[in-house]
């Protein structure tokens, strides 16, 4: 269903379910850098900044308590946290290489074992895709069978127009509702045009043909020169829209204490390292061909899809200028 609505609209929407009492999540400045975070009013909404980290935050807290422990004399009590009580949410102004990565993530957290603090937030969130009409250096979505108008994973997807407001592609049934909610806020799609799209950095990567390379090249010796200066810093997994490694530690006393999960990185060295003092992956060219790997084979091989969505976070925060997008480049001319 395509419709309308004008930039006031939104923001009427926006107010709305704040004072209902949804936590809506948008694009704002914290302290001058753009993050996902909740919004007290809709005038706090910035349209024209990728967040600094991706959207996975909403579902994937970088640490949260999932359950706490008591002991007094010989009785031990431990309390679960019942994920009943996340709020309803509204995450809207995502860009599409991060909703895009939300059914990336569906697929690991309700793989083999249902992560319930995952899964329930996301049952009670409604997704607001938009689209991009600006892009730096280090976005290459379109090489890796995105595009900054890729609806991919949005419930409603807007896309900016000239003249102001926006196009409104209902893409599931949250959506669908979200709009006959709140019906008067939107019009019939006029025919103003939209703004045009970013020009790609690189064309389209021949994902399959670098994926044959990574599955015949495993012991390359330019894994070395490719990854000998990274620093095993993790900046990269952290702002990932689609890394999703997670460690679960008890931090407190033997007298109580709480159980929380916590983000990790396979670019850390404890990250492989065995109680035993054996560690597989010993060095960081080791380390950063796994994360390579992960995201063009081995996340391929298990769910079908590339575990990247070109949004270019990795190579801004990179300390060391590692260039995700120039490596998948060169192994696809080889
Ligand atoms: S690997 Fe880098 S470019 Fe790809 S989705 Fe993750 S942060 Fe973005
Ligand atoms: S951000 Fe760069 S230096 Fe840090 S772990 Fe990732 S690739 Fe290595």
């Amino acid at each position: 269903m395509q419709k309308y609505i004008s930039q006031q609209n939104l923001n009427t929407l926006l107010d709305t379910l704040i004072k209902q009492g949804v936590r809506v999540v948008a694009p704002r400045l914290n302290a001058g850098t753009p993050l996902y975070e909740p919004l007290t009013c809709s005038a706090e909404m910035v349209n024209d900044q990728l967040p600094r980290r991706s959207a996975k935050e909403a579902f994937f807290p970088l640490c949260e308590e999932i359950m706490s422990y008591r002991k007094e004399g010989q009785q031990i009590s431990m309390t679960d946290i019942d994920p009943a009580r996340f709020p309803e949410t509204l995450l809207v102004g995502v860009r599409p290489c991060d909703a895009a990565a939300i059914p990336v993530l569906d697929a690991v957290f309700s793989w083999d074992y249902q992560d319930e603090f995952f899964l329930e937030r996301r049952k009670k969130t409604t997704i607001i895709g938009m689209a991009c009409s600006q892009s730096d250096d280090a976005c290459f979505c379109s090489s890796v069978g995105l595009s900054p108008a890729d609806s991919r994973g949005s419930d409603l997807f807007l896309t900016p127009l000239e003249g102001g407001g926006y196009s409104c592609q209902s893409c599931s049934e949250k959506g669908e509702t979200l709009i006959a909610n709140h019906r008067l806020l939107f019009s019939e799609a006029g025919n103003a045009p939209q703004l045009p799209l970013p020009s790609p950095r690189y064309e389209p990567f021949d994902l399959q043909k670098v994926k044959v390379w990574l599955e015949e090249h495993f012991e390359d010796p330019s894994w070395d020169s490719i990854a000998t200066r990274c620093v095993g810093c993790g900046a990269c997994a952290f702002v990932c829209p689609a890394c999703h490694c997670f460690d679960i530690v008890d931090e407190g006393t033997e007298k109580g204490g709480k159980r929380r999960k916590s983000w990790d990185a396979c670019g850390f060295w404890k990250f492989t390292h065995h109680a035993s003092g054996h560690n597989p992956r010993d060095q960081q060219p080791k380390r950063y061909r796994n994360r390579f790997m992960h995201k063009f084979k081995y996340y391929h091989d298990k769910f079908g899809q590339t575990l990247c969505t070109g949004c270019g976070r990795c190579i801004r925060s990179c300390p060391v200028g590692i260039d995700i997008a120039q490596i998948v480049e060169e192994i696809s001319r080889k």
